[in-house]
């Protein structure tokens, strides 16, 4: 049985003003923008990860962003079970964000270094007059200890600079787990964490992800760690989303000739095992003036013609895989 749907992305968009100065406004007579998100849809369900795979610039982490409402959509719907919460203000938005949280990459910023593990873990729970006092210490000990930080009273007291970089990235997942979300949107929660540590913090996210049936977005530059953790896979270029399909299958049927380049540069853990790399031509473009057409184009070994004026449609190729290029 197909699982309930419970974050829609519809035609979301984001194009952010490029700071200039007057003068250069003057001269150019034209505000230019920044076309971060370009009109991007897809679904997640209740209890599966979404992976969103791209190069860094991406589009990834603004998506995150709006997803989870920290920054307005220039257009488009994000529709969370069932309600649209594109522009929710005030209380709503107050109350969607007990629901919705976010791990951000950099467990070094994203923690105040004024403030002790104990006080930030417990920071959401007295933002949303959840609990104080001894209730509040005994949920966030209980927390720390879930996430791995034990014994929790010895963490309690510290300060994040006391804390490795993965014990950091802990108190940030403890933090957002504290309120007991259903959506979790992780932007790339292990890209600045020793190696050797990284699989641990995916472990503790899935097992998490099991006990509460938690549904994560999860931003990410590396397949491989998209096909660890993932259930479905959304391949973003240059502010949009060109193919997406359940994990299986953007592993095994690639269509879209950057997928199968994504796909190339992935090592090969055996050194006899022959591996064919996907060169890409050139640089990414720029999201100021981004090609016409497919944005993939000028880097495309199979552009043709109508490649450069005509914008591919994410279509279906397969049951629940979906590809937006001209040669489908
Ligand atoms: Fe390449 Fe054309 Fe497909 Fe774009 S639409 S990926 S340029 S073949």
């Amino acid at each position: 049985m197909e699982r309930k749907v419970e974050l829609k992305v519809v035609n979301l968009k984001k194009y952010f003003p490029v700071q200039k100065s007057f003068l250069e406004r003057l001269l150019s007579g034209k505000i230019e923008y920044v076309q971060a998100v370009n009109r991007i849809s897809f679904e997640v369900r209740r209890g599966e990860v979404f992976g969103l795979v791209g190069e860094s610039g991406c589009g990834k982490t603004t998506t995150g962003r709006l997803i989870t409402r920290l920054i307005e959509p220039t257009e488009g719907k994000i529709i969370f079970k069932g309600e649209d919460v594109t522009f929710i203000q005030g209380e709503r938005l107050r109350e969607f964000r007990k629901y919705v949280q976010i791990i951000f990459q950099n467990p070094y910023a994203s923690l105040n270094p004024r403030m002790r593990i104990g006080e930030a873990t417990a920071h959401p729970l007295e933002i949303h007059g959840i609990a104080t006092g001894e209730r509040k210490k005994k949920m966030v000990f209980e927390m720390l200890e879930k996430v791995g930080l034990e014994p929790a009273k010895k963490f309690y007291d510290l300060y994040p600079f006391e804390l490795s970089g993965g014990q950091r990235q802990r108190v940030a997942i403890a933090r957002a787990m504290i309120l007991n979300p259903e959506l979790v949107v992780a932007d790339e929660p292990i890209s600045m964490i020793d190696v050797s540590l990284r699989a641990k913090i995916l472990e503790l996210m899935l097992m998490l992800k099991e006990e509460r049936n938690l549904t994560y977005v999860f931003i990410t530059h590396d397949l491989a760690v998209a096909k660890y953790i993932s259930d479905w896979i959304g391949i973003m270029y240059l502010g949009e989303i060109v193919e997406i399909g359940r994990k299986e299958q953007i592993f095994s049927t690639p269509y879209h000739p950057y997928t199968k380049a994504l796909l190339s540069a992935i090592p090969v853990p055996d050194p006899k095992r022959e591996k064919k790399d996907i060169k890409l031509k050139g640089e990414v473009p720029s999201s100021i003036n981004p090609p016409s057409g497919c944005r993939f184009h000028p880097r495309c070994s199979f552009a043709k013609d109508k490649c450069s004026n005509l914008k591919p449609s994410l279509k279906m190729v397969d049951k629940d895989h979906y590809v937006a290029c001209h040669l489908y």
